[in-house]
């Protein structure tokens, strides 16, 4: 269903909080889970990356924690939340950002070195692949590293990304949209 050129395979990129994880919310913005009774996947997560794996897609996560640089939670706390991850969705790489906005690291999104490590890990093809989050930051970085990017769009009293190539309001949303860009593109010309 999807072309292997070179054996490298489309992916999808998913940011974690807001996307396949419920954030908290306070003061119209969302924040990351700091305990792990508080972590919870999206209901619709597992049948939404099921379908894109269905439909020929690597999947990696990459997701920015500062908290952990910040000393706000232990690496431990971080480390079990991707245990669940890992064991309830059907993912083939979860990298993680525990640095400070100061360290200036290259894995922080907005830049792309989440992205291009897991590109490499998988053997993605970026030209064919998506990131998919509900920052800025996440577009950026996606389009950064060669990706189509997808918006979901939660409503945040944040700046929103400047032009991302989709918009959805959820990972289910993404996901069909994501599938249905394909499936458009094989039927071509
Ligand atoms: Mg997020
Ligand atoms: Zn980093």
């Amino acid at each position: 269903m999807v072309s292997r050129a070179h054996g490298l395979r489309p992916a999808v990129f998913l940011d974690r909080d807001g996307v396949i994880v419920v954030p908290q919310f306070r003061d119209g913005r969302s924040f990351a889970p700091r305990r792990l009774e508080d972590f919870r996947l999206y209901p619709e997560a597992a049948a939404s990356l099921k379908k894109l794996k269905q439909a020929g897609f690597l999947l990696a996560v990459v997701t920015n924690q500062p908290d952990v640089g910040n000393g706000l939670v232990d690496r431990s706390e971080v480390d079990a939340m991707h245990e669940i991850i890992t064991r309830e969705l059907p993912v083939d790489a979860i990298k993680a950002c525990f640095h400070r906005q100061i360290d200036d690291c290259n894995c922080r999104k907005p830049k792309p070195g989440m992205i291009l490590e897991a590109a490499g890990e998988v053997g993605a093809d970026l030209t064919k692949s998506f990131m998919v989050g509900d920052r800025k930051s996440d577009v950026e970085a996606g389009r950064a590293a060669g990706c189509a990017t997808v918006f979901i769009d939660l409503g945040y009293a944040l700046p929103p990304p400047d032009s991302p190539d989709y918009v959805a309001r959820s990972i289910a949303e993404a996901a069909d949209l994501i599938i249905e860009t394909v499936l458009t593109a094989q039927e071509g010309p």
